[in-house]
């Protein structure tokens, strides 16, 4: 397996570049790499170069880099996720299978029966999260992770061309996108909704926005669940 670095906005043409701070330590300290070791670099707008290492230090290990190649290894869908995220540890590995499984933005918004407030600190934690995963699951156009929102927001922004919209909410239809969608490369907006669920009137303002209320099925899921279920059939993976 070929050891990936985040390198953002490295020269096309590649030639000599030095990894950020944080990489140069994890590569130096951590995977303790050589002079002439072989590694990948990833810009996370899409691209990705083969490079080799030619000086290591603790704060700066310099590789030579080929020319980056567009690779973005996206769905052909895009996805717009926005999810009351769960508290401590649960959203952490909800980050994590979302960059897995190619979700293109997650936005976290705030419910009515939101448990907690967002604070820029779990942003940043869930930053660092989500580029071990693209550097994991060989992603190389990192995901983006909105500012939260509160839910009323994100349901009334305007609908946009191709675009479907999917509000978690049991009881909801049954949704398949290979039969449901007419066009090659829809955009998915999904909303998931608190443990609490949604209030009746976030769901008023949903079916008023033009969203479609989507069930999973008899059983109630937990958030996480919720969440990759629809991101995988969203992605037709
Ligand atoms: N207590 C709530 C469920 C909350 S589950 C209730 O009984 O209604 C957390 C979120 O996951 C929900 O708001 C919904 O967006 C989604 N979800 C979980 N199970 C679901 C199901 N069977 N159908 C549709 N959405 C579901």
């Amino acid at each position: 397996m070929t050891v990936r670095y985040f390198v953002p906005q490295f020269p096309s043409s590649g030639g000599q570049v030095t990894l950020p701070d944080a990489e140069s330590h994890h590569a130096a300290t951590v995977m303790r790499v050589r002079e002439g070791d072989q590694v990948t670099l990833f810009d996370g707008e899409g691209n990705e170069a083969d490079a080799k290492v030619v000086s290591v230090h603790r704060k700066a290990v310099i590789c030579d880099a080929a020319p980056k190649t567009f690779l973005p290894r996206r769905n052909q869908a895009t996805i717009v996720l926005a999810v009351a995220m769960p508290k401590g540890d649960r959203s952490r590995d909800l980050v994590e299978r979302l960059t897995e499984l190619g979700v293109d933005r997650l936005v976290p918004i705030h419910c009515q029966r939101s448990p907690w407030e967002i604070s820029d600190g779990a942003i940043q934690k869930w930053q660092r999260v989500m580029i071990e995963a693209c550097k994991q699951c060989r992603r190389n156009q990192i995901m983006q992770i909105a500012q939260p929102c509160r839910v009323a927001d994100f349901l009334e922004q305007p609908l946009a061309d191709n675009e479907q919209r999917w509000f978690a909410h049991p009881g909801g239809r049954k949704v398949d996108p290979a039969v449901d969608s007419a066009d090659d490369s829809p955009t998915y907006r999904i909303a998931i909704g608190p443990e609490g669920g949604f209030t009746d009137q976030e769901a008023e303002i949903a079916m008023a926005s033009g969203w479609l209320p989507v069930g999973l099925g008899e059983r109630i899921c937990r958030i996480e669940t919720a969440a990759i279920i629809l991101s995988v059939k969203a992605a037709a993976i």
